[in-house]
Protein backbone atom coordinates (compact mmCIF):
# COMPACT_ATOMS: atom_id res chain seq x y z
CA UNK A 1 0.00 0.00 0.00
CA UNK A 2 1.00 3.51 -0.87
CA UNK A 3 1.29 5.67 2.18
CA UNK A 4 -0.59 8.75 1.41
CA UNK A 5 1.32 11.67 0.24
CA UNK A 6 4.51 11.25 2.91
CA UNK A 7 2.38 12.49 6.15
CA UNK A 8 3.42 9.70 7.60
CA UNK A 9 6.93 9.63 6.58
CA UNK A 10 8.15 10.06 9.77
CA UNK A 11 6.75 6.71 11.01
CA UNK A 12 9.84 4.28 11.01
CA UNK A 13 9.96 1.68 8.76
CA UNK A 14 8.97 -0.74 10.70
CA UNK A 15 5.86 1.15 12.02
CA UNK A 16 5.02 1.92 8.10
CA UNK A 17 5.47 -1.61 7.17
CA UNK A 18 3.08 -2.90 10.11
CA UNK A 19 0.16 -0.23 8.83
CA UNK A 20 0.94 -0.88 5.14
CA UNK A 21 0.68 -4.66 6.24
CA UNK A 22 -2.38 -4.16 8.10
CA UNK A 23 -4.46 -1.91 5.80
CA UNK A 24 -3.59 -4.58 2.58
CA UNK A 25 -5.35 -7.25 4.51
CA UNK A 26 -8.36 -4.57 5.38
CA UNK A 27 -7.57 -5.61 8.52
CA UNK A 28 -8.14 -1.92 11.41
CA UNK A 29 -4.82 -1.30 13.28
CA UNK A 30 -6.13 -1.01 16.62
CA UNK A 31 -3.83 -1.23 19.70
CA UNK A 32 -3.76 -5.21 19.37
CA UNK A 33 -3.89 -5.75 16.12
CA UNK A 34 -0.78 -3.02 15.83
CA UNK A 35 1.00 -4.93 17.77
CA UNK A 36 0.76 -8.18 16.50
CA UNK A 37 1.61 -6.39 12.89
CA UNK A 38 4.81 -4.70 14.56
CA UNK A 39 5.90 -7.49 16.35
CA UNK A 40 5.39 -9.53 12.78
CA UNK A 41 8.12 -7.23 11.07
CA UNK A 42 10.38 -7.19 13.75
CA UNK A 43 13.09 -9.73 15.27
CA UNK A 44 11.84 -10.06 18.38
CA UNK A 45 9.28 -12.95 18.22
CA UNK A 46 10.22 -15.70 15.56
CA UNK A 47 7.79 -17.70 16.82
CA UNK A 48 5.11 -15.59 15.93
CA UNK A 49 6.49 -14.64 12.27
CA UNK A 50 6.77 -18.08 11.80
CA UNK A 51 2.86 -19.04 12.70
CA UNK A 52 1.75 -16.41 10.22
CA UNK A 53 3.95 -17.72 8.07
CA UNK A 54 2.46 -20.55 8.31
CA UNK A 55 -0.73 -19.62 7.54
CA UNK A 56 0.18 -17.21 4.66
CA UNK A 57 2.07 -20.72 3.15
CA UNK A 58 -1.14 -22.40 3.24
CA UNK A 59 -3.08 -19.55 1.67
CA UNK A 60 -5.44 -18.96 5.20
CA UNK A 61 -6.49 -15.10 4.64
CA UNK A 62 -5.76 -13.66 8.15
CA UNK A 63 -8.73 -11.58 9.61
CA UNK A 64 -8.89 -9.46 13.09
CA UNK A 65 -9.91 -12.40 15.05
CA UNK A 66 -6.43 -14.52 13.63
CA UNK A 67 -4.56 -11.19 15.21
CA UNK A 68 -6.51 -11.47 18.55
CA UNK A 69 -5.37 -15.03 19.07
CA UNK A 70 -1.93 -14.55 17.85
CA UNK A 71 -2.05 -11.74 20.35
CA UNK A 72 -3.07 -13.73 23.13
CA UNK A 73 -0.67 -16.43 22.63
CA UNK A 74 2.26 -14.39 21.83
CA UNK A 75 1.88 -11.02 23.23
CA UNK A 76 -0.35 -10.80 26.42
CA UNK A 77 1.15 -10.69 29.24
CA UNK A 78 1.27 -14.43 31.07
CA UNK A 79 -1.36 -13.36 34.07
CA UNK A 80 1.38 -12.45 37.18
CA UNK A 81 0.77 -14.05 40.67
CA UNK A 82 0.07 -11.21 42.33
CA UNK A 83 3.27 -11.99 43.91
CA UNK A 84 3.47 -7.74 45.99
CA UNK A 85 0.28 -9.00 48.06
CA UNK A 86 1.64 -12.88 48.70
CA UNK A 87 5.07 -11.40 49.71
CA UNK A 88 3.52 -8.96 51.84
CA UNK A 89 1.15 -11.72 53.62
CA UNK A 90 4.37 -13.65 54.00
CA UNK A 91 6.41 -11.04 55.38
CA UNK A 92 3.78 -9.53 57.89
CA UNK A 93 3.34 -13.46 58.98
CA UNK A 94 6.69 -13.99 59.98
CA UNK A 95 7.41 -10.67 61.87
CA UNK A 96 4.17 -11.33 64.30
CA UNK A 97 5.64 -15.04 64.50
CA UNK A 98 9.16 -13.91 65.25
CA UNK A 99 7.62 -11.39 67.25
CA UNK A 100 5.35 -13.51 69.76
CA UNK A 101 8.79 -16.05 69.90
CA UNK A 102 10.90 -12.84 71.11
CA UNK A 103 8.23 -12.17 73.39
CA UNK A 104 7.71 -16.03 74.63
CA UNK A 105 11.46 -16.14 74.72
CA UNK A 106 11.65 -13.25 77.27
CA UNK A 107 8.81 -14.36 79.08
CA UNK A 108 10.43 -18.13 79.74
CA UNK A 109 14.06 -16.35 80.80
CA UNK A 110 11.79 -14.14 82.88
CA UNK A 111 9.89 -17.42 84.45
CA UNK A 112 13.63 -18.84 85.14
CA UNK A 113 15.04 -15.93 86.95
CA UNK A 114 11.76 -15.55 88.85
CA UNK A 115 12.42 -19.33 89.77
CA UNK A 116 15.82 -18.62 90.83
CA UNK A 117 14.95 -15.71 92.67
CA UNK A 118 12.59 -18.49 94.63
CA UNK A 119 15.21 -20.62 94.73
CA UNK A 120 17.36 -18.10 96.66
CA UNK A 121 14.23 -16.43 99.20
CA UNK A 122 13.92 -20.33 100.59
CA UNK A 123 17.60 -20.82 101.07
CA UNK A 124 18.18 -17.41 102.67
CA UNK A 125 14.73 -18.34 105.03
CA UNK A 126 13.52 -21.53 104.94
CA UNK A 127 10.58 -21.07 107.19
CA UNK A 128 6.81 -22.57 106.97
CA UNK A 129 5.60 -18.83 105.51
CA UNK A 130 8.27 -18.00 102.74
CA UNK A 131 7.64 -22.03 101.68
CA UNK A 132 4.11 -20.76 100.98
CA UNK A 133 4.87 -17.70 99.47
CA UNK A 134 6.88 -19.26 96.96
CA UNK A 135 4.69 -22.26 96.06
CA UNK A 136 1.74 -19.31 95.58
CA UNK A 137 4.27 -17.52 93.38
CA UNK A 138 5.76 -20.57 91.47
CA UNK A 139 2.15 -21.53 90.77
CA UNK A 140 1.52 -17.98 88.99
CA UNK A 141 4.41 -18.47 87.26
CA UNK A 142 3.96 -21.55 86.21
CA UNK A 143 0.31 -20.64 85.16
CA UNK A 144 1.65 -17.68 83.00
CA UNK A 145 4.31 -19.65 80.94
CA UNK A 146 1.90 -22.12 80.47
CA UNK A 147 -1.10 -19.12 78.98
CA UNK A 148 2.33 -17.63 77.23
CA UNK A 149 3.32 -20.79 75.75
CA UNK A 150 -0.40 -21.61 74.47
CA UNK A 151 -0.66 -18.44 72.35
CA UNK A 152 3.18 -19.68 71.13
CA UNK A 153 1.43 -22.92 70.10
CA UNK A 154 -1.87 -21.12 68.71
CA UNK A 155 0.26 -18.76 66.82
CA UNK A 156 2.25 -21.44 65.31
CA UNK A 157 -0.71 -23.40 64.35
CA UNK A 158 -2.52 -20.14 62.87
CA UNK A 159 0.85 -19.39 60.92
CA UNK A 160 1.21 -23.22 59.66
CA UNK A 161 -2.93 -22.64 58.72
CA UNK A 162 -2.07 -19.27 56.75
CA UNK A 163 1.17 -20.59 54.83
CA UNK A 164 -0.50 -23.46 53.66
CA UNK A 165 -3.26 -21.14 52.73
CA UNK A 166 -1.09 -19.18 50.32
CA UNK A 167 0.94 -21.80 49.36
CA UNK A 168 -3.08 -23.09 47.65
CA UNK A 169 -3.56 -20.29 46.35
CA UNK A 170 0.08 -19.80 44.42
CA UNK A 171 -0.87 -23.34 42.93
CA UNK A 172 -4.29 -21.91 41.92
CA UNK A 173 -3.29 -19.18 40.26
CA UNK A 174 -0.47 -21.23 38.76
CA UNK A 175 -2.68 -23.71 37.37
CA UNK A 176 -5.36 -21.24 36.18
CA UNK A 177 -2.60 -19.82 33.64
CA UNK A 178 -2.80 -23.34 31.99
CA UNK A 179 -6.60 -24.22 32.36
CA UNK A 180 -9.50 -23.39 30.89
CA UNK A 181 -12.05 -21.54 33.18
CA UNK A 182 -15.17 -23.73 31.48
CA UNK A 183 -14.41 -26.97 31.43
CA UNK A 184 -11.16 -27.13 33.55
CA UNK A 185 -9.32 -28.74 30.55
CA UNK A 186 -6.03 -27.75 29.49
CA UNK A 187 -6.14 -24.66 27.64
CA UNK A 188 -4.22 -23.69 24.53
CA UNK A 189 -1.62 -22.30 26.34
CA UNK A 190 -0.62 -25.73 28.09
CA UNK A 191 -1.32 -27.69 25.04
CA UNK A 192 1.69 -25.36 23.21
CA UNK A 193 3.52 -26.03 26.25
CA UNK A 194 3.24 -30.01 25.89
CA UNK A 195 3.53 -30.63 22.48
CA UNK A 196 6.89 -28.61 22.88
CA UNK A 197 8.12 -30.71 25.65
CA UNK A 198 6.81 -33.81 23.48
CA UNK A 199 8.43 -32.89 20.57
CA UNK A 200 12.20 -32.73 22.21
CA UNK A 201 11.50 -35.73 24.54
CA UNK A 202 13.48 -38.58 23.55
CA UNK A 203 11.93 -40.78 25.38
CA UNK A 204 8.68 -40.29 23.08
CA UNK A 205 9.45 -42.14 20.05
CA UNK A 206 5.11 -41.37 18.36
CA UNK A 207 2.98 -38.63 18.81
CA UNK A 208 -0.75 -38.98 17.38
CA UNK A 209 -3.06 -35.98 17.76
CA UNK A 210 -6.83 -36.00 17.48
CA UNK A 211 -8.89 -32.60 16.72
CA UNK A 212 -12.40 -32.99 17.73
CA UNK A 213 -15.10 -30.67 16.85
CA UNK A 214 -18.90 -30.61 18.01
CA UNK A 215 -21.34 -31.23 15.42
CA UNK A 216 -23.98 -28.52 14.35
CA UNK A 217 -23.05 -26.89 17.93
CA UNK A 218 -23.96 -23.40 16.51
CA UNK A 219 -27.63 -25.49 15.91
CA UNK A 220 -27.64 -26.21 20.05
CA UNK A 221 -26.82 -23.39 20.94
CA UNK A 222 -29.67 -21.23 19.00
CA UNK A 223 -32.33 -23.48 20.22
CA UNK A 224 -31.48 -23.86 23.84
CA UNK A 225 -28.53 -21.33 24.33
CA UNK A 226 -25.62 -20.46 25.12
CA UNK A 227 -25.85 -22.14 29.06
CA UNK A 228 -27.07 -24.94 27.93
CA UNK A 229 -24.12 -24.77 24.71
CA UNK A 230 -22.02 -24.63 27.86
CA UNK A 231 -23.05 -27.36 29.91
CA UNK A 232 -22.91 -29.74 26.25
CA UNK A 233 -19.00 -28.34 26.33
CA UNK A 234 -18.33 -29.10 29.83
CA UNK A 235 -20.27 -32.65 29.05
CA UNK A 236 -17.94 -33.67 26.15
CA UNK A 237 -14.76 -32.31 28.06
CA UNK A 238 -15.04 -35.03 30.84
CA UNK A 239 -15.92 -37.58 28.23
CA UNK A 240 -12.38 -36.44 27.15
CA UNK A 241 -11.23 -36.26 30.37
CA UNK A 242 -12.22 -39.68 31.36
CA UNK A 243 -11.19 -41.69 28.14
CA UNK A 244 -7.64 -40.75 27.86
CA UNK A 245 -5.07 -40.87 30.57
CA UNK A 246 -1.58 -41.56 31.66
CA UNK A 247 1.05 -38.80 29.58
CA UNK A 248 -2.43 -38.05 27.13
CA UNK A 249 -3.35 -34.73 27.48
CA UNK A 250 -6.59 -33.41 26.56
CA UNK A 251 -7.59 -29.78 25.83
CA UNK A 252 -9.80 -27.61 24.54
CA UNK A 253 -8.27 -26.09 21.95
CA UNK A 254 -11.06 -22.79 21.25
CA UNK A 255 -14.94 -22.59 21.08
CA UNK A 256 -16.26 -26.35 20.63
CA UNK A 257 -12.80 -27.54 19.01
CA UNK A 258 -11.08 -29.95 21.41
CA UNK A 259 -7.63 -31.05 20.60
CA UNK A 260 -5.38 -34.70 22.52
CA UNK A 261 -2.38 -35.57 22.57
CA UNK A 262 -1.78 -39.12 22.71
CA UNK A 263 2.30 -39.62 23.30
CA UNK A 264 3.49 -42.58 22.36
CA UNK A 265 0.67 -44.00 20.40
CA UNK A 266 0.17 -44.84 17.12
CA UNK A 267 -2.37 -44.30 14.50
CA UNK A 268 -4.36 -47.39 15.19
CA UNK A 269 -4.13 -47.05 18.73
CA UNK A 270 -5.24 -43.34 18.51
CA UNK A 271 -7.86 -44.15 16.36
CA UNK A 272 -9.39 -46.32 18.97
CA UNK A 273 -9.38 -43.49 21.27
CA UNK A 274 -11.05 -41.32 19.20
CA UNK A 275 -13.62 -43.76 18.56
CA UNK A 276 -14.28 -44.59 22.22
CA UNK A 277 -15.05 -40.38 22.59
CA UNK A 278 -17.13 -40.31 19.64
CA UNK A 279 -19.43 -42.98 20.97
CA UNK A 280 -19.74 -42.22 24.73
CA UNK A 281 -20.20 -38.63 23.51
CA UNK A 282 -23.36 -40.40 20.75
CA UNK A 283 -24.89 -42.23 23.68
CA UNK A 284 -24.70 -39.49 26.21
CA UNK A 285 -28.34 -38.39 27.39
CA UNK A 286 -28.72 -34.84 29.03
CA UNK A 287 -31.34 -34.53 31.43
CA UNK A 288 -31.76 -31.20 33.20
CA UNK A 289 -33.22 -32.13 36.79
CA UNK A 290 -35.25 -29.43 37.34
CA UNK A 291 -38.05 -30.13 34.39
CA UNK A 292 -36.65 -33.08 33.33
CA UNK A 293 -35.80 -31.55 30.16
CA UNK A 294 -34.34 -34.36 27.50
CA UNK A 295 -31.74 -32.56 25.81
CA UNK A 296 -31.40 -33.90 22.27
CA UNK A 297 -28.32 -36.27 21.53
CA UNK A 298 -25.57 -34.90 20.20
CA UNK A 299 -22.50 -35.82 18.37
CA UNK A 300 -18.63 -34.69 17.37
CA UNK A 301 -16.11 -35.23 14.56
CA UNK A 302 -13.01 -36.50 15.31
CA UNK A 303 -9.54 -36.26 12.86
CA UNK A 304 -6.90 -38.36 13.97
CA UNK A 305 -3.00 -37.94 12.50
CA UNK A 306 0.34 -38.91 13.69
CA UNK A 307 3.51 -37.06 13.70
CA UNK A 308 5.46 -37.77 10.60
CA UNK A 309 9.24 -37.30 11.06
CA UNK A 310 10.78 -33.88 10.95
CA UNK A 311 7.11 -32.52 11.08
CA UNK A 312 6.23 -29.46 12.84
CA UNK A 313 3.50 -29.67 15.36
CA UNK A 314 1.72 -26.81 13.84
CA UNK A 315 1.67 -29.01 10.37
CA UNK A 316 0.51 -32.26 12.60
CA UNK A 317 -2.57 -29.89 14.06
CA UNK A 318 -3.22 -28.51 9.95
CA UNK A 319 -3.57 -32.34 9.24
CA UNK A 320 -5.56 -33.47 11.75
CA UNK A 321 -7.74 -30.96 11.80
CA UNK A 322 -8.09 -31.17 7.72
CA UNK A 323 -9.20 -34.73 9.02
CA UNK A 324 -11.71 -33.49 11.01
CA UNK A 325 -13.18 -31.52 8.38
CA UNK A 326 -13.31 -34.54 6.00
CA UNK A 327 -15.31 -35.91 8.78
CA UNK A 328 -17.46 -33.40 8.47
CA UNK A 329 -18.29 -33.84 5.07
CA UNK A 330 -18.77 -37.09 5.14
CA UNK A 331 -21.44 -36.89 7.24
CA UNK A 332 -20.30 -35.85 10.76
CA UNK A 333 -20.80 -38.19 13.75
CA UNK A 334 -17.20 -39.74 12.78
CA UNK A 335 -13.41 -40.50 12.86
CA UNK A 336 -11.33 -39.39 10.23
CA UNK A 337 -7.69 -40.69 10.48
CA UNK A 338 -4.83 -40.18 7.78
CA UNK A 339 -4.56 -43.23 5.25
CA UNK A 340 -1.91 -45.70 6.48
P1 LIG B 1 -20.05 -28.11 12.42
O1 LIG B 1 -20.73 -29.40 12.63
O2 LIG B 1 -19.65 -27.86 11.02
O3 LIG B 1 -18.88 -27.94 13.35
O4 LIG B 1 -21.10 -26.98 12.79
P2 LIG B 1 -21.06 -26.01 14.03
O5 LIG B 1 -22.40 -25.35 14.11
O6 LIG B 1 -20.63 -26.73 15.25
O7 LIG B 1 -19.87 -25.06 13.66
P3 LIG B 1 -19.66 -23.53 13.75
O8 LIG B 1 -18.19 -23.34 13.81
O9 LIG B 1 -20.40 -22.86 12.65
O10 LIG B 1 -20.29 -23.06 15.13
C1 LIG B 1 -19.63 -23.09 16.34
C2 LIG B 1 -20.38 -22.23 17.31
O11 LIG B 1 -19.91 -22.41 18.62
C3 LIG B 1 -20.24 -20.75 17.07
C4 LIG B 1 -20.22 -20.11 18.43
O12 LIG B 1 -21.35 -19.30 18.60
C5 LIG B 1 -20.28 -21.27 19.39
N1 LIG B 1 -19.38 -21.18 20.54
C6 LIG B 1 -18.05 -20.99 20.52
N2 LIG B 1 -17.54 -20.97 21.79
C7 LIG B 1 -18.60 -21.16 22.65
C8 LIG B 1 -18.73 -21.25 24.08
O13 LIG B 1 -17.76 -21.18 24.85
N3 LIG B 1 -19.96 -21.47 24.61
C9 LIG B 1 -21.07 -21.57 23.78
N4 LIG B 1 -22.25 -21.80 24.36
N5 LIG B 1 -20.97 -21.49 22.44
C10 LIG B 1 -19.77 -21.28 21.86
MG1 LIG C 1 -18.71 -27.53 15.36
MG1 LIG D 1 -15.77 -25.39 15.31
Amino acid sequence: MQMPDGKLAWLSDLAQQALAWLANQQIQPDPVNYAVAWAYFGDGLPELKAAINHRKSHGKPLEGKDLAELHQRFLAPVPDYDMGRIGHELNSMLQGLLQCLADAGSEMSEFGQSLGRQIERMEQDPSPAVFEAVARELMVATYAAQARNQTLHQRLEETRRESERLREELEISRREVLIDSLTGLSNRRALDKRLEEILVDPACTTLSMLVADIDNFKSINDTYGHAIGDVVIRNVADILRRTVRGDDMAARFGGEEFVVLLPNTPLAGALKVAETIRSRIEQLRLVRKHDNFHLEPFTISVGAAMLRTNESAENLFDRADALMYQAKREGRNRVMGEAA
